[in-house]
């Protein structure tokens, strides 16, 4: 397992791992890999959060090694719980505990306690496994509820039978790792999340825990299935009761799963605001803040969904009545909205011509840039003011009508409208 483990980590956080079991040696802390980076391990995939357990004060051990590798720290003192975040990692540092939930849905009361408590709050198997870092027999797995056996097996299997109902939000992970591993409920747990969704248990966790949980499923690297399920299953309910999953807004994920790999820089795109516009777009705009109001939806978020709406019927009209439009037309036409929303208008517009000119804003048209800045400009003896942003947007519309692509053929330009001037 050592060679595995160090394997998996690379050379550097390997290393990392060491100074951290040398400061926990230092204390006589018993410490621990668990959860989905021993999962992941196991399932040979790659991880980049590495999951701590410290039979001890956790907060103490993180701060010391924040102290030796740098990196910045985060504590939250009350859950005793530490994120060291590396350039490229985060490593969670957790003092072992129990939980205990006071009602369905609510926060657990948390408690210290040891390796075999900490496991016993998780809340798949495959989830509950965890790798001795120190003491005796160091790099042994410890497997109290056969988590590797389900791994093998590929099944999802709660730890008891109240688990939905201690904790919702499993309900939504189980969705997401059934998805993303292709793995099958057990029987028992099959049983169990149907109980669940007979009796609402979703509706007992907070709008945020829930919009959490959303997020996490918009990101992973294939959504479309997992967000499917979600549909399926009826739980876009949460967001708002109106909202159903019938075959247009199956179209319209399917549109954006085709969409998304024509774009350059799908990683710019926000998938959880996108999966959301495609979701609540369609509603009245009072509905839609409502929905924003409840999840706590960034503002910025907010106005990309209401401006699209306000400006979706003119935008696909003015792109199907105009052939041949000019691509700096198209930039301006559509620049001043968000991409998620230009993606959703793409899903669902039946006319060619409009979701090809959005895509070619969204892949081409939107990454131009212009060489020269106002300081050149300026220096080249343009008068400072309006002349300068005027030139500048000139620039821009012969880079992206093609008639300019260098800083030669800028400058060329530019001199150009001065001899005019003059
Ligand atoms: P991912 O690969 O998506 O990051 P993960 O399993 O690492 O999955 P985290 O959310 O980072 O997920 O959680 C780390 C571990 O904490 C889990 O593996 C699981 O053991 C435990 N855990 C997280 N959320 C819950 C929960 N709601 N109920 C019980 N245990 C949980």
């Amino acid at each position: 397992m050592k060679e595995i483990v160090a394997k998996k980590l690379g050379a550097g956080l390997s290393s990392c791992l060491d100074r951290i079991i040398e400061i926990a040696d230092r204390k006589k802390y018993p410490i621990f890999l668990v959860g989905g980076f021993v999962r992941d391990i196991l399932l040979e995939r790659d991880n980049l959060d590495i999951d701590i357990v410290v039979e001890g004060d956790g907060i103490s051990l993180a701060k010391e090694t924040a102290n030796i590798l740098g990196g910045k720290l985060t504590i939250h003192e009350r859950f005793g719980t530490a994120a060291l975040a590396l350039p490229n990692h985060k490593i969670d540092i957790t003092s072992a505990r129990s939980e205990t939930y006071e009602h369905s849905g609510a926060l657990p009361k948390v408690e210290l306690s040891s390796i075999k408590e900490d496991l016993k709050r998780r809340d798949f198997t495959i989830n509950s496994m965890a790798v001795r870092l120190n003491g005796e027999n160091p790099y042994t797995l410890l497997d109290p509820f056969n988590g590797e056996k389900d791994l093998k097996e590929k099944r999802l299997e709660v730890l008891h039978n109240n688990s939905f109902i201690d904790d919702p939000t499993r309900m939504l992970r189980g969705i997401r790792f059934e998805q993303r591993f292709k793995f099958n409920f057990s029987e028992n747990t099959t049983k169990l999340f149907g109980e669940a969704i007979g009796e609402d248990r979703l509706n007992n966790i907070s709008p945020i825990r829930f919009y959490n949980e959303f997020n996490l499923i918009c990101q992973e690297k294939d959504p479309y299935s997992p967000i499917g399920r979600m549909g399926e299953i009826g739980f876009f309910r949460y967001i708002d009761k109106t909202i159903t999953y019938g075959e247009e807004t199956q179209t319209i994920f399917n549109q954006i799963k085709w969409t998304m790999p024509l774009l350059e820089n799908k990683e710019e795109i926000d998938m959880p605001l996108l999966f959301l516009t495609a979701l609540i777009a369609p509603l009245p705009e009072e509905t839609i803040l409502e929905i924003c109001q409840k999840f706590s939806i960034p503002e910025n978020s907010r106005t990309n969904i209401i401006q699209g709406k306000r400006n979706e019927a003119a935008t696909i009209a003015i792109l199907s009545q105009n052939d041949d439009m000019e691509s700096s037309a198209i930039y301006r036409l559509l620049s001043p909205l968000a991409k998620e929303y230009l993606i959703y208008i793409t899903s669902k517009v039946i006319d060619e011509r409009v979701e090809e000119n959005i895509v070619l804003y969204l892949s081409e048209l939107s990454e131009v840039k212009i060489e020269l800045s106002g300081d050149d400009l300026i220096a080249l003896g343009i008068k400072e003011g309006k002349a300068v942003g005027d030139i500048l947007s000139l620039l821009k519309d012969e880079r992206l009508n093609g008639r300019i692509d260098s800083r030669e053929g800028e400058l060329a330009f530019v001199k150009n409208k001065l001899l005019k001037i003059k």
